[in-house]
């Protein structure tokens, strides 16, 4: 297994363009007898490319995640991808990624997802920066949830990221992308974790042992992002990224208003045990401070809304 650990920086330019898979133009999951058209593409991971398809007797229209076989050399990669189908094909709550079914043909493995045609928070980040208080407060609000069901049932996340909190239709958060989540038993600390987290926590980086409280520190790294614009400890390289995260080092701008600092300053707690649990975020002063829309106009994907 590797470890988390300080990866080499590759700019865009040297990353190797994986080619797409070969897909056909209609996907048989054989077990089933369903036929799906393969339509739009909607974006590629590590391993994955995405698509729509659409259910050629019912017409629904699902998220299909392609991933070829020939990826899938590795033992490690085949148990990566075994743990993530395991964990994820379990789950059922409102603001997590809906797994249907996976099956295989010659060339790939196949997983269908519940649509998210909204995209992520990453790309209403980049178009935005940053987003008002009530939006901060319906999306984080959202994920929260969907974190606390998580951890009710055990699991641990671990790359809770803006890009892994797809959105749908009505712009309801779904948290998604499982690849390295893992189930901790009660006082258990996992010590090895399978690629580097995006908003990773400093006692991954100091290898002491983390469990539930690294999605914790990543809902603070979220919810930073959203209010203020950047994440917490950016820098122009990696190295001090990690060495800002390892000295708990980020400045929350004046303006942000006290309930909102005070949250984010509990969840990027340097230490594990004393950053709140999901049931306790969930019950935040930060929620009732202000206003919290239950819906959000698809403008605000681009334009800041008008509340009245
Ligand atoms: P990987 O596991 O290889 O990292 P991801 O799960 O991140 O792959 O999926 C790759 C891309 O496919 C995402 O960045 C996103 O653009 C798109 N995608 C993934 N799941 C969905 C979904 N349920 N609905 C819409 N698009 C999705």
């Amino acid at each position: 297994m590797q470890r988390a650990q300080p990866a080499p920086v590759k700019s865009k330019s040297q990353k190797k363009e994986k080619a797409p898979p070969e897909v056909p133009d209609i996907i048989v999951d054989p077990e089933r007898n369903i036929h799906y058209e393969k339509g739009k593409f909607l974006g590629k991971g590590g391993f994955a490319h995405c698509y729509e398809i659409r259910n050629q007797i019912s017409g629904e229209v699902l998220a299909g995640k392609v991933v070829p076989k020939h990826l899938l050399v590795k033992q490690y990669q085949r148990d990566k991808m075994a743990q993530e189908v395991q964990i994820h094909r379990n789950l059922c709550h409102p603001n997590v990624v809906k797994l249907y079914h996976f099956f295989e043909d010659r060339m790939n493995v196949y997983i269908t997802l519940e649509l998210c045609p909204r995209r992520s928070l990453m790309e209403l980040h980049k178009r935005r920066k940053s987003v008002t208080e009530p939006e901060a407060r319906y999306f984080t609000h959202q994920v929260v949830e969907g974190v606390l069901y998580l951890h009710d049932l055990k699991i641990v996340h671990r790359d809770l990221k803006l890009g892994n909190l797809f959105l749908n239709d009505e712009l309801q958060v779904k948290i998604g992308d499982f690849g390295l989540a893992t189930t901790v038993e009660n006082d258990e600390r996992k010590r090895t974790l399978c690629g580097t987290p995006n908003y990773i926590a400093p006692e991954v980086l100091n290898k002491m042992g983390h469990s539930f409280e690294v999605d914790i520190w990543a809902i603070g790294c979220i919810l930073f992002i959203l209010l203020i614009g950047h994440p917490p400890f950016e820098s122009k390289t990696l190295e001090e990224t990690y060495s800002r995260i390892k000295h708990n080092n980020y400045t929350i701008p004046t303006e942000t208003s006290s309930s909102a600092s005070q949250l984010i300053r509990q969840l990027l707690d340097p230490v594990p045990g004393r950053r709140p649990t999901a049931k306790t975020v969930y019950r935040d002063k930060f929620f009732k401070a202000g206003f919290m829309p239950t819906r959000l106009p698809v403008s605000c994907l681009t334009m800041v809304p008008h509340f009245n």
